[in-house]
């Protein structure tokens, strides 16, 4: 296993729809080993094939955050989600491609999902809290789109000047 360096927004990577994995082989197995190894040294509670630069349709999450609680990696391949509720929920959401900017998102609070898993078997779960929240995210992160997308423009562009000059910073260190 081996961390990746994720990308920081803006990027255009970050912006473009994956492709569906048309099947599980060993290249996949290792991307998701090395995904959720990145995703829990960040640390972060999902992260999506995107975001370390690959453009499939992978992503890896564990939001259980309760301490001396047993971790939940979770590893979604071709996700889909078949359906939301109406009633939704507000979260304070980050990004790991996004550092130290949050804001509150809505979005439906339970969401029925339906992927692949290692094995290659159809897979499918209801998730609320802060699962349906980060699934979704993620599932985001698949079609090229940030939590930051829902923001209005002007907050939207304050926080991508930051990351602009974040990532100026970063390239002179
Ligand atoms: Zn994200």
């Amino acid at each position: 296993m081996s961390l990746r360096p994720i990308l920081i927004h803006p990027d255009p990577r970050l912006k473009a729809v994956a492709d569906a994995v048309p099947e599980i082989d060993d290249s996949i197995r290792r991307l998701a080993d090395d995904m959720l190894e990145t995703m829990y040294d960040a640390p972060g509670i999902g992260l999506a094939a995107p975001q370390v630069g690959v453009g499939k349709r992978l992503l890896v999450m564990d939001c259980i955050k309760e301490e001396g609680e047993a971790p939940r990696p979770m590893v979604l391949v071709n996700p889909e989600v078949t359906w939301s509720s109406d009633e939704t929920n507000v979260y304070e959401e980050g990004c790991l491609s996004i550092p130290e900017q949050y804001a509150d998102v809505e979005r439906p609070s339970e969401v029925d999902v339906s992927w692949i898993d290692l094995d290659g078997k159809t897979r499918s779960e209801r998730f609320d809290g802060l699962w349906a929240t980060c699934v979704q995210h993620e599932i985001d992160h698949l079609n090229g789109k940030l939590f930051i997308d829902y923001l209005k423009p002007l907050k939207r562009q304050m926080i991508t000047r930051k990351m602009q000059k974040l990532k100026r910073e970063r390239a002179r260190a």
